[in-house]
């Protein structure tokens, strides 16, 4: 579903992604792991073409995207992303939060917008929070409305950058709920957490990036138990 290759890209002199090559097969979960600065966010930035990588090269779903010449909203429509700060439209309520995109980069009519976004908010456990805005809602529920948003674009693949990392702790759950559920119905996923029992019930695979570079990868039963780079049990001490 996504394939990653030789991608680099720096900031001035500062090189925070060096060659990396990844990827992911349909219907798996990766979760990036790695200190704070290693290049996680960059990493999933670029595969959204929020970032352009200076090189590389980036396959979604079998197409080989060329940013100058690919209409990257198109890109956007197969590559969901949720992020730590939710960035709902503060003005919108939530069913309008959630039939924006789809109406006006898809051209999905209103009424097929708002019946899809009425069964997203159930599937997030918000169907009666369809007309309340962002302010009214808690940060969990925020982030859900933030999930529903993106699986109404019906993307192949969700890119999720520490979505839990900005609530309170007893909000977590929730979230993290709704993503075990996208992972059980078989949505690829790469996600940026800091979870790691999640991570370990959910991951197909654990990648563990530092200073740019991925130093190891492998199932999560491996790399929580017998990780084999000092830098990858070096990170896990300190989390865990
Ligand atoms: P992580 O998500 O793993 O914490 P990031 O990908 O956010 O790491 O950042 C990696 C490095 O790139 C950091 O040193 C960060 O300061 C730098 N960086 C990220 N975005 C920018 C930017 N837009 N301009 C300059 N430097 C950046
Ligand atoms: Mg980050």
């Amino acid at each position: 579903m996504i394939e990653i290759k030789n991608l680099s890209k720096s900031f001035g002199e500062l090189q925070v992604l060096k060659n990396i090559d990844l990827h992911v097969k349909e219907k798996e979960v990766v979760v990036l792991i790695g200190a704070s600065g290693s290049g996680k966010s960059t990493l999933l930035r670029c595969l959204n073409f929020l970032e352009t990588a200076e090189a590389g090269d980036i396959i979604i779903d079998t197409e080989k995207i060329n940013p100058a010449k690919t209409n990257l909203n198109k890109i956007r429509e197969k590559v969901g992303m949720v992020f730590q700060h939710f960035n709902l439209f503060p003005h919108m309520t939530v069913v309008e939060n959630i039939i924006e995109a789809p109406v006006h980069v898809k051209g999905v009519s209103k009424d097929q917008a708002r019946s899809k976004a009425i069964d997203l908010l159930k599937k997030v456990g918000l169907q009666d929070k369809a007309n309340f805005y962002p302010d009214q809602l808690s940060g969990g529920q925020k982030q859900r409305v933030a999930i529903a948003r993106a699986l109404a674009m019906e993307p192949k693949v969700m890119l999720f950058d520490e979505p839990t990392s900005a609530l309170d702790p007893e909000l977590v759950g929730e979230v993290l709920q709704v993503m075990k559920d996208l992972a059980r119905e078989g949505m690829t996923m790469v996600i940026v957490t800091h979870e790691m029992g999640f991570a370990k019930e959910v991951a197909s695979r654990i990648v563990m990036l530092a200073d740019g570079n991925i130093i190891e990868e492998g199932h999560p039963n491996e790399i929580f138990s017998n990780p084999k780079h000092e830098r990858t049990q070096r990170f896990l001490n300190q989390i865990l």
